[in-house]
């Protein structure tokens, strides 16, 4: 649509989602790094009662570890590093408990687990590195084990149990790719607003947040700009609720046409659309916006041969001289929006006037 693809959000859903969302990541770790301590645990009294004291005593330090690491899991910073620190020990040992001497045949079936946790964890690519060396390698290793009958029967057995890990690897490999898309694809929709294309209320608001944690670490600056539609009933009432839904249409064109790639514009709700400009302050601000304003004046809308006038009035606040929080900046701004409506619309208000903010005080109404 248009010249500016305003369907592409860069601020929001850019993290790419592999695997499972972070927060579940880290869920998942906890209750795997408590199992598998508990576990191990268990399995260190065992050893002990039997007389196996080295690996009693192995077991109960990896029990430690694995206890520590669920306690600490929840705030890790480099947790794909401790992804990789449980999973490489734990597919090593899964590979070790296919040839240790008394090894079951079934012992195998583990490895069926290392695709599911890997692309659980890791998501598509990551897990597909990861998993397809140790599997193979579980395979020559159970391929390699002299106790291995390689009969008739024997080979079916094998080949019973390569297409089953094959399989499970294809199959959860497809089954991560497509849910990748779906869950890309709900995010896309949650964050844009489906009449415009423009970011949803929501995606603007966490694009807001996120601007101003970004600008209190740099000390920069940016500026929010609210801007509402002028008389919008009466061109619903006057032409239609179509031509109003391509009204609103229209202003979003021309807006996004103007703006920078590191400037955001968002549907607030009804005709009411934010602008977030980054790196900028008011002084810098107000020419954009002021030209934003007489550009949506000056291009009236095209609908069955008529020309639709259109305006708005437009109330900018920065940060952080009208607010430090996004609430501070949006009443700084919505007030301004509202002064400019007052006023007689179609214009930009970009401060408060102090004897006007004295009247609001009394609520006197002009
Ligand atoms: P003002 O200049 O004071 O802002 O007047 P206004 O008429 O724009 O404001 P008012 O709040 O009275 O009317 C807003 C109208 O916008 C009412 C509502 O029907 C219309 N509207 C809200 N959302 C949509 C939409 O998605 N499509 C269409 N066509 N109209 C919408
Ligand atoms: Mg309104
Ligand atoms: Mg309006």
């Amino acid at each position: 649509m248009g010249d500016g693809d305003y369907n592409e959000h860069r601020d929001v859903g850019t993290e790419h989602c592999e695997g499972l969302r972070e927060s579940g990541k880290r869920a998942l770790m906890r209750t795997i790094l408590l199992a598998t301590g508990l576990t191990l645990g268990g399995f260190s009294v065992l050893q002990a009662l039997a007389g196996n004291y080295p690996f009693a005593i192995l077991e109960v330090l990896c029990t430690a570890l694995l206890l520590f690491g669920a306690s600490r899991i929840g705030r890790a910073r480099h947790l794909n590093l401790w992804i990789y620190l449980y999973l490489v020990p734990t597919f090593c040992f899964i590979l070790y408990i296919i040839v240790m001497p008394d090894a079951s045949a079934a012992a195998f079936v583990w490895l069926y687990m290392i695709p599911l946790l890997a692309y659980l964890l890791l998501g598509k690519q990551r897990a597909f590195l990861l998993t397809a060396p140790f599997m193979l390698a579980g395979l020559l290793l159970y391929f390699a084990d002299n106790r291995l009958n390689l009969d008739t029967r024997g080979l079916i057995d094998l080949g019973n149990a390569a297409l089953c890990g094959v399989l499970i690897l294809v199959f959860v490999h497809i089954y991560d790719g497509l849910r990748m898309q779906a869950h890309l694809e709900l995010e896309r929709l949650a964050q844009t607003d489906s009449l415009t294309g423009v970011a949803s209320r929501g995606s603007f608001q966490h694009a807001l947040q996120r601007s101003i944690q970004e600008v209190e670490r740099s000390n920069g600056h940016l500026v929010l700009a609210l801007l509402d539609v002028d008389h919008f009933k009466q061109v619903n009432d006057q032409w239609g609720h179509e031509a109003g839904d391509m009204a609103l249409q229209h202003i979003c064109q021309i807006l996004q046409h103007r703006l920078r790639v590191t400037d955001f514009l968002g549907r607030l709700g009804g005709e009411e659309f934010g602008l977030l400009l980054r790196h900028t302050d008011s002084v810098g601000a107000e020419p954009l916006v002021e030209l934003l304003r007489e550009q949506v004046a000056e291009q009236p809308l095209e609908y069955e041969g008529q020309l639709i006038a259109l305006s708005a009035t437009f109330g900018l606040a920065a940060w952080p001289a009208d607010g430090r929080s996004a609430a501070e900046l949006y009443r700084s701004a919505d007030r301004r929006l509202y002064r400019g409506k007052q006023r007689g619309r179609n214009q930009l208000v970009s401060a408060d006037v102090p004897g006007e903010l004295l009247l609001d005080k009394f609520d006197v109404r002009l």
